[in-house]
């Protein structure tokens, strides 16, 4: 049964309320649609109590502590609309999304969202493609979701677009502007008891949905340079940067769940900066690295890591690694490093070390870890790599390549 449009239940929005879709509005109160609606009123009101019960003993903060992960949730099979579960590198910052338009007139140029949608650029950039029928698909999704069982903490928006790019509801049918769809989204979601994860650089734009925020919700931005000409020139349609931070500093002064997303990392220096800036209002930084570019080829990855995770310790703070820069880590006593492969990994290492030994002298460390994770579905640890290449005969050649340490093959395997 659809949630109720659009009543309010104990504080808690039970549908879409300014952002009706059309063709959604309240049911009949007349006659012998009384009963589904107090069913409905009735579910609503269960849902609620449920999340009540779900966020009423929050994990406690724990502050200068590396995640393993920013979730626990398992993946199911089932597709369910426009509600999905991402796959590669969005799996790491949310088990669950909805993707509101496939065009951004941010016009990030490091951006990968043209290459999904297919799409040029400028087209991408320009051209506004809001999705249909959001507010439905949203309850849709959801309702089949929840029925079937699935552990739903919150929903990330965006994966593709931004919620808060103004032209994302630019030809929509369903809103007549952008500060209806986003409250009529948020609200949404509540409305099945789930939570909200935004990542935005849509700056203090989004401040104007605060008030909707509840225990659970998670309000981010993208946090990629300190100088406002350098974001003018990668990120021309965004939020500057101190209007990200102010955004920020403001739902965190508000007492929502506030999280930082640095990446892409152009400039090192500068993604230092700002976590030294944001981090009294910043309660979880995720750290990626610079992919897709070949000038990311001149970073010093391995520098940068030992300097951001110092600082991020030094500084208290509780973040998560992404798996890209995962493998530049210096290595951590209490990680599960010193252990043997199993035999599935021993055996896909050995494969991919023969591969990479048909076009390399030796086996650069990090590409063997990073072919292996592709072929295995799950990073490993980077010690346990080379203890693999220990056990196996390899020796550090002593020199890098692409700057990953080299291991010469053992004798009889043929480099
Ligand atoms: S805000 Fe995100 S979706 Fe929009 S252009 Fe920038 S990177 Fe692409």
């Amino acid at each position: 049964m659809p949630p109720v449009i659009g009543s309010r239940i104990g504080g808690i929005v039970a549908g879409s309320g300014g952002g009706v879709a059309k063709g959604d509005g309240p049911s009949s109160v007349d006659g012998e649609d009384r009963q589904p609606i107090a069913d409905e009123l009735k579910a609503a009101a269960r849902r609620e109590a449920e999340y009540r019960e779900h966020v009423k003993t929050p994990v406690p903060k724990t502050k200068g502590r590396r995640l393993g992960r920013l979730y626990d949730v398992p993946r199911y099979g089932e597709k369910y609309g426009i509600l999905y579960q991402p796959g590669g590198k969005a799996l790491e910052y949310s088990p669950w999304a909805v993707n509101v338009a496939k065009s951004c007139s941010h016009g990030c140029t490091y951006c990968y969202g043209p290459s999904v949608a297919r799409k040029t650029a400028d087209k991408y950039r320009d051209d506004p493609d809001p999705k249909a029928t959001i507010i439905p698909s949203i309850n849709a999704g959801l309702t089949r979701a929840l029925k079937d069982g699935c552990d739903i903490p919150r929903v990330h928006f965006t994966f593709s677009g931004d919620l808060y790019d103004p032209s994302a509801v630019e030809g929509s049918t369903e809103f007549a502007s952008s500060g209806e769809m986003t409250r009529a989204v948020i609200e949404a979601v509540h409305s099945h008891g789930v939570g909200v994860q935004i990542l935005t650089k849509g700056g203090t734009k989004a401040a104007r949905d605060f008030d909707l925020y509840r225990p659970g919700d998670r309000f981010g931005c993208t946090l990629t340079f300190i100088d406002p000409e350098k974001s003018k020139t990668w990120e021309p349609g965004a939020a500057l940067p101190e209007d990200r931070l102010r955004a920020l500093k403001e739902a965190h002064k508000r007492g929502i769940e506030t999280w930082a997303s640095c990446e892409p990392v152009i400039d090192p220096d500068e993604t230092l900066e700002l976590i030294r800036r944001s981090h009294k209002f910043v309660d979880i930084f995720a750290v990626g690295r610079w992919n897709h570019d070949k000038r990311a080829a001149a970073i010093d990855w391995h520098k940068f890591t030992a300097d951001v995770v110092e600082l991020l310790d030094s500084l208290g703070c509780e973040y998560y690694i992404k798996d890209d820069l995962r493998r530049y880590l210096p290595p951590k006593g209490d990680e599960d490093d010193g252990r043997d492969p199993t035999p599935e990994e021993g055996e896909v290492l050995a494969a991919v070390a023969e591969g990479i030994l048909v076009n390399y002298p030796g086996v650069p460390e990090m590409k063997l870890w990073e072919n292996a994770r592709e072929r295995l579905g799950y990073p490993i640890p980077l010690a346990v790599v080379r203890s693999w290449l220990r056990a196996s005969g390899y020796v550090e050649a002593g020199q890098k390549l692409n700057g990953s340490p080299l291991w010469n093959p053992p004798a009889g395997v043929v480099a």
